[in-house]
């Protein structure tokens, strides 16, 4: 029987097993955004989700091309 947590920074289910390596997250990258998270709030990890300012950020810096 193998228990399910959920990641903590996504909430996606991760099963409870060796096999599972950054267990309790789902990835090195959820991993990292949660350490990131306490260590330093403004340094943001390239591909992540990002708050909505830092958001707004991006955009300018790199516009969307239609
Ligand atoms: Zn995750």
């Amino acid at each position: 029987m193998t228990q399910t947590i959920h990641c903590p920074t996504c909430r996606a289910a991760v099963a409870w097993s060796p096999e599972s390596r950054w267990r309790p997250f789902c990835s090195e990258r959820c991993k990292m955004i949660d350490l990131g998270a306490w260590l330093n709030e403004e340094n943001t990890i390239p591909g992540v989700e990002l708050p909505d300012e830092l958001i707004d950020e991006f955009r300018e810096e790199d516009p969307p091309r239609d």
